[in-house]
């Protein structure tokens, strides 16, 4: 059967990096797409309470603190990070202490969100802030741009630079240029590591499925601004690149290869991942794991390239940057069709509730399917349904390939 070996690798450094935050000095908190570079220069260990709520997911215990945090009056259709993060906070529970033995989520020093991707960190990490009576910083950059210009990554590196006074009395630290650029330019490398991991499944058979890609990317979002991610995904790639050349793919004969738009459904990666095996199909790329590939980062402009990679995100775009980008990924990769799944709790992450689907489909001819699910609340998720979706989708791009050939 295939197998990443890199895995187990992967584990251990997962573990390490959670026990870690047990031991640490000083801990931010930050958003997945916030400037963990910035707060890695000034000694903080980083933490990541969306990294949290896909752990949740995954371990399939979101519902278990949804409940809590609708108790206390927060409607249970919004993000389900922010509802399950907040109940298990409510209820002192975390898959931390079963799974890497914490005592708890860990204390913040310091709290930063972006709301690059949304508003609704700000909601949530604000409510922690006030629990944990700690400084929070949000940056607010323009949303959903077309093209980003000067004067907008002026205005969010402005912002970037604001942070370093809170930064410093949080932090006990002084602020340090050279190692920001340091920082930044290991996140270069790493992110251009994972880069060339996601582009092994540009090849067919593909090494790499979106599935894995989910749990390979950890590092990439926890760990970005270290040796340890460099160096991760450096063997990451090496294995890879190994099965590459010797056509060692997901599946042998790949009858078709998709595209994954949207959050993945994180309680369901395993069956899902079974589902695309059994016919002989793979989801060769994603918006999502992606979305930590920056470019833009070069640490002799620190504060413009990295206000610049953190607002030219995909979540971030205007609907007609999202098409392009979309059909860019689709001719790389070579997917014969697109799957759009719609986060129930997720708005800003569905792109299938303003017709862009069948827009895209009428545009570019690439045929595209919408799936309904969520990131973490299972209660949006039929599992029938899908399964009856994607397998006919699957049969119709496969019919529609012979035809052509
Ligand atoms: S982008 Fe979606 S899933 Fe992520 S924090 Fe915002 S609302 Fe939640």
């Amino acid at each position: 059967m295939y197998e990443i070996k890199s895995t187990k690798q992967l584990r251990q450094l997962m573990k390490d990096y959670f026990v870690n935050l047990e031991n640490a000095g000083k801990i931010a908190w930050c958003t997945s797409v916030g400037p963990a570079e910035l707060l890695r220069s000034f000694g903080f260990e980083v933490y990541f309470p969306e990294n949290h709520g896909a752990l949740m997911g995954t371990t399939r215990v979101a519902g278990d603190f949804i409940p809590a945090t609708i108790n206390l009056g927060y409607s249970g259709d919004i993000c389900s990070y922010l509802t399950s993060d907040i109940g298990a906070y409510l209820n002192k529970k975390t898959p931390l202490q079963n799974h890497y033995g914490l005592k708890g989520i860990p204390k913040p020093d310091l709290i930063v969100y972006n709301t690059n991707q949304c508003r609704e960190v700000q909601d949530w990490f604000t409510f922690f802030a006030k629990e944990f009576n700690c400084p929070a910083i949000g940056i607010f950059p323009p949303r959903h741009i077309d093209e980003i210009t000067e004067t907008e990554i002026a205005d969010v590196s402005n912002q970037f630079k604001a942070m370093i006074p809170i930064c410093e009395k949080a932090s006990g630290q002084s602020f340090d240029i050279d190692r920001f650029r340091e920082t930044l330019r290991l996140s270069r490398e790493a992110t251009d590591l994972w880069k060339g991991v996601l582009a092994t499944a540009k090849h067919s058979p593909a090494p790499l499925s979106f599935f894995d890609g989910t749990i390979h990317m950890g590092p990439i979002v926890v760990l970005r601004g270290t040796q340890i991610a460099k160096d991760y995904y450096q063997a990451l790639l090496d294995e890879l690149s190994g099965y590459v050349a010797t056509n060692t793919g997901v599946v042998k004969n790949e009858q078709s290869r998709l595209y994954w738009d949207g959050m993945p459904i994180w309680g369901k990666l395993r069956t899902l991942s079974d589902l695309f095996i059994q016919n002989n199909s793979v989801v060769v790329a994603s918006t999502y794991c992606n979305s930590w590939v920056f470019d833009a980062f070069d640490e002799k402009n620190p504060f413009e390239s990295s206000a610049k990679a953190y607002t030219e995100i995909f979540i971030n775009r205007s609907e007609n940057a999202k098409m392009k980008m979309l059909k860019q990924m689709a001719d790389d990769f070579r997917v014969d069709g697109i799957i759009f799944h719609d986060a129930k709790t997720c708005f800003n992450n569905s792109n299938a509730r303003f017709g862009m689907p069948l827009r895209f489909y009428k545009e570019y001819g690439i045929p595209v399917l919408v799936i309904e699910g969520d990131l973490c609340d299972l209660r949006f998720y039929s599992e029938g349904q899908t399964t009856t979706k994607i397998e006919t989708f699957i049969e119709q791009l496969v019919s529609q390939k012979s035809i052509h050939t």
